[in-house]
């Protein structure tokens, strides 16, 4: 049970023990590797066990470094778990090269507009300017591939359902979708019902 095992970049490794992780944690020794593999996957997981490193880490693996389009898209219910989860995405991706942008609301959307103009790699954000972005076409989803949602019941807790619905509408058709949710209320298991493709469970 290491980082080693899992068949990462040399450049990803590097990045993860460079932010002090030496040993996977149980969800990370789980998720990693599926994730890895384009397999959508549900992880039931609270926070503190290392959820962020799990989908950070499965996303850095499978971007094309060569094109700087948005490959990635995570959703996170607040302002914060996504400027958090942006500098985590950034601090592993170091020595990739990755360009991330955290969308969130409260701040400049001209700003946004320049800074997906300029190209990224990731985007993490809240649903609703993330929805925005797409609707003023500053965010292309084009060559989207990957689609996290964090915090899934939280989300769907805070109203975000419909949003979250008109962004997958948006996105390309096949995408693969992680989704990590502490609990699966109703509402969360009928969005792995509708826009997962035979996900992994893994219960941490
Ligand atoms: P999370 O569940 O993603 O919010 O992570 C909870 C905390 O655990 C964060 O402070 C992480 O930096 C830390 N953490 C995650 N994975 C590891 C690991 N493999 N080794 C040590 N600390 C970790």
């Amino acid at each position: 049970d290491s980082f080693d095992a899992m068949g990462l970049q040399e450049n990803l490794l590097r990045g993860i023990y460079a932010y002090g992780f030496e040993k996977p944690s149980a969800i990370q020794q789980r998720g990693i590797v599926p994730f890895c593999m384009g397999l959508d996957v549900i992880q039931q997981a609270q926070s503190g066990t290392g959820k962020t490193a799990t989908f950070c880490s499965g996303i850095l693996q499978q971007l094309d470094y060569a094109m700087v389009q948005c490959q990635a898209l995570v959703l996170a219910p607040t302002r914060e778990l996504a400027q958090q989860i942006e500098k985590v995405m950034r601090a592993l991706g170091d020595y990739l090269g990755v360009k991330v942008h955290a969308c969130v609301g409260g701040t400049s959307v001209r700003e946004d507009q320049r800074i997906l103009q300029s190209g990224v790699h990731v985007v993490v954000g809240t649903p609703g300017r993330v929805f925005d972005m797409l609707r003023r076409q500053s965010l292309r989803p084009d060559y989207i591939k990957m689609f996290v949602l964090d915090e899934a019941d939280e989300m769907l807790s805070r109203g975000f359902k419909d949003q979250i619905y008109d962004i997958f509408q948006l996105l390309p058709a096949k995408i693969q979708v992680g989704v990590f949710s502490a609990t699966m209320p109703p509402e969360a298991l009928e969005i792995t019902r509708k826009f997962m493709n035979k996900p992994v469970r893994i219960l941490v």
